[in-house]
């Protein structure tokens, strides 16, 4: 329902960010404690899902070790973290497959942690995409639909309604096995999004598929979700993927969130060290006392006798590795006053060979101090469970 509302805010030409921030602007993502109470219209402003102190384990692995998430409606959310990290048990939790051994899941405002999946507006499409081998296009598209005995006439035109909108229109008399890869993803989505749930969760759905198809459907996934303006949930262990398709981020090491934000915000102020290495190159100095963490693209490489700009700070140092990407190169920097920076070039004006030729070379790199940022030394999971009982308050969630 709400998914229907959005779809005709956004032909009216809204983008889903801007729904988004009029619906926090509207109450703050904060219910008030009487919504409802009077059978009142529901509350706009609560979030999609709303995760409060999830809880997880099989026997000794504690795989969501106590989440706390608000995912606002309309929103692209990426969990993101290494493989183990707790994301398709969380997935699993938020869709019902699983019940929590703590904690509560909320969708649109309504506790759903007793209901079981088929009672949650969610629909998942899962890496290995379990298409019907036996059925057509049309009638795996169409199956949750004759399972919720939606008539004929409107089943058919949701149906090319959602093969429109993946772009397999022509397609619908196939089989699984005359589609490639990419088409049965597509496949796949559709027969999600035709159910319109409020929430699509999506476990590593392009994982299966070569780099530059992955590439072409994390544009066009963007692009559905925006026309489509449900709640995506996407979990990946590929950080460009999170970076390039996420409105916000959670990223995810051993069932616990590190850091929740915008891609820039996770990116630029990586809240630790696990985060600025599991993020981008991990290049984290100690000075001083501090963790400081720098981006490989803001430090500059000095040409003999080239001055620093005014302002920056430089050290010297020696060229450990090159290492040619085409668009770029990349440098490995062992620096005198320890430690490691990796920093990248592109390869405007240097040749390949010259480039190639400088491991070895003393150097000096220059960067300017607003371009770092501190960094707690460990990561939250490994914080926790040393402070354990009594953890204090701890700055490293950051933003969110
Ligand atoms: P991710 O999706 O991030 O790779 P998972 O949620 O699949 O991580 O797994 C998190 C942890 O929980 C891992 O250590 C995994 O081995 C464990 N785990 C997940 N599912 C089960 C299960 N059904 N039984 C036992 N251990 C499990
Ligand atoms: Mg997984």
């Amino acid at each position: 329902m709400a998914a229907t509302t959005a779809v005709a805010t956004l032909r009216e030409g809204g983008t889903a960010a801007e729904m988004r921030e009029e619906a926090m602007a509207a109450g703050g993502g904060a219910r008030p404690a009487d919504a409802g109470a009077a059978g009142a219209v529901p509350v706009a402003a609560a979030p999609a899902v709303r995760l409060a102190g999830l809880r997880k384990s099989y026997g000794q692995v504690a795989a969501v070790a106590g989440v706390d998430l608000q995912i606002a409606e309309g929103e692209f959310f990426t969990m993101l973290g290494p493989s183990g990290s707790g994301k398709t048990t969380l997935l699993r939790l938020i869709a019902g497959f699983e019940r929590p051994d703590a904690g509560s899941v909320e969708l649109g405002g309504t506790d759903v942690t007793r209901d079981p999946p088929y009672a949650r507006d969610v629909n998942t499409v899962f890496q290995d995409y379990a298409l019907f081998p036996h059925m057509s296009v049309l009638e795996n598209v169409e199956y949750g639909l004759r399972v919720r005995r939606v008539a004929k006439a409107d089943r058919r035109r949701r149906v090319q309604q959602a093969l429109e909108m993946v772009r397999l229109t022509g397609f619908s008399g196939r089989k699984p096995i005359q589609l490639s890869g990419g088409q049965r993803q597509r496949v796949a989505l559709a027969r999600a999004i035709v159910n319109e749930p409020e929430v699509l969760l999506l476990d590593e759905p392009l994982g299966a598929l070569d780099l530059k198809l992955r590439q072409e459907m994390q544009v066009e996934l963007k692009r559905i979700q925006r026309e489509v303006g449900i709640t995506f949930i996407y979990v990946t262990h590929d950080q460009e993927e999170a970076l390039t398709m996420s409105d916000r981020l959670a990223v995810f090491n051993q069932g616990s969130v590190e850091q929740v934000g915008t891609p820039i915000d996770v990116y630029e102020h990586p809240a630790s060290e696990f985060v600025a290495g599991f993020i981008g190159i991990s290049n984290v100095l100690e000075r001083g006392g501090r963790h400081i963490t720098i981006r490989p693209e803001k430090i500059r490489l000095l040409a003999d006798g080239e001055q620093a700009p005014p302002g920056s700070h430089v050290e010297s140092g020696r060229i450990e590795d090159v290492v040619y990407l085409g668009m770029l190169t990349r440098y490995v920097i062992a620096l005198a006053e320890g430690g490691t920076l990796t920093a990248v070039r592109q390869n405007m004006e240097t040749a390949a060979a010259e480039a190639l030729g400088a491991r070895g070379r003393a150097v000096s790199v220059a960067w300017r101090d607003e371009q770092t940022y501190e960094v707690k030394g460990e990561s939250r999971a490994s914080a926790a469970a040393l402070a354990a009982p009594a953890a204090p308050d701890d700055p490293a969630t950051g933003p969110g």
